[in-house]
């Protein structure tokens, strides 16, 4: 499996609390864990170069993209986010982390802004496993908890995803779909919410397990191509 994760990697240069959790950068964490859990080639960008570098080449030879962005989300051009969005379309897996919620390609793929209400960092979150027949459930329990996370509440302004997999409840009192499973033209996408920078939440077993039952889901089940554009057809009856 080819997979590129893009981490916005800004976070981790400037802050010290980030530092000290991620030294190497989320991406470093998110590919130790998944060469270790899928026989794969991983690529990786970083603000400093998706523009440049994430180019249609290599997104046509990528089966899967995990995406973490946040303070530089209007850094990444409107045609690298389409690029991303169309290469989904066609067929490519996407994962979305936490605050991915508001990269441009997961609007463009939503079709939504999609916004959420924020309260506050830093409350207990038990996340509930709701579909659990869903492969991306597989083997995670029926709940798990994360003792420090950001709460994101609802509303969130999402279409209605195809699987509800997973439910946040945050002691603060919010709740918020924490798992969603999406298909768009070929694609398939998951959103999953935990992943504050400033948290070990990458570094915790059953959200590594989530994300890699989300990486084998995305991974395209047939080959790639052009989203069927609806002209040429021969009428089938005569
Ligand atoms: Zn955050």
């Amino acid at each position: 499996m080819n997979i590129v994760i893009y981490n916005e990697y800004r976070h981790e240069r400037t802050e010290p609390a980030c530092a000290e959790v991620y030294p190497n950068g989320i991406h470093a964490v998110l590919a130790d864990f998944l060469k270790k859990g899928i026989d794969c080639n991983i690529k990786t960008f970083c603000i400093d170069d998706v523009n440049e570098k994430m180019t249609d080449e290599v997104l046509n030879d990528t089966d899967v993209i995990l995406w973490w962005g946040h303070m530089a989300h209007n850094e990444v051009t409107d045609e690298t986010a389409k690029r991303v969005a169309d290469h989904v379309n066609k067929g490519m897996g996407a994962i979305f982390l936490h605050s991915g919620h508001h990269s441009k390609p997961f609007r463009l793929l939503m079709g939504t802004a999609p916004n959420l209400s924020w309260t506050h960092n830093g409350f207990k979150e038990i996340i509930w496993t709701i579909d659990t027949t869903h492969p991306v459930a597989q083997g995670i329990p029926p709940y798990f908890e994360l003792p420090m996370e950001e709460v994101y509440g609802e509303p969130f302004d999402i279409p209605a995803p195809d699987a509800l997999v997973f439910i946040g409840w945050y002691s603060s009192g919010h709740v918020f779909r924490s798992g969603c499973a999406f298909k768009r033209g070929r694609g398939k996408i998951f959103y999953f919410q935990p992943g504050h920078e400033t948290y070990p939440t990458y570094k915790n077993e059953t959200v590594q397990k989530v994300i890699l039952n989300a990486v084998n889901w995305v991974n395209p089940a047939i080959e790639k191509g052009q989203v069927n554009s609806g002209i040429d057809v021969e009428p089938i009856i005569k």
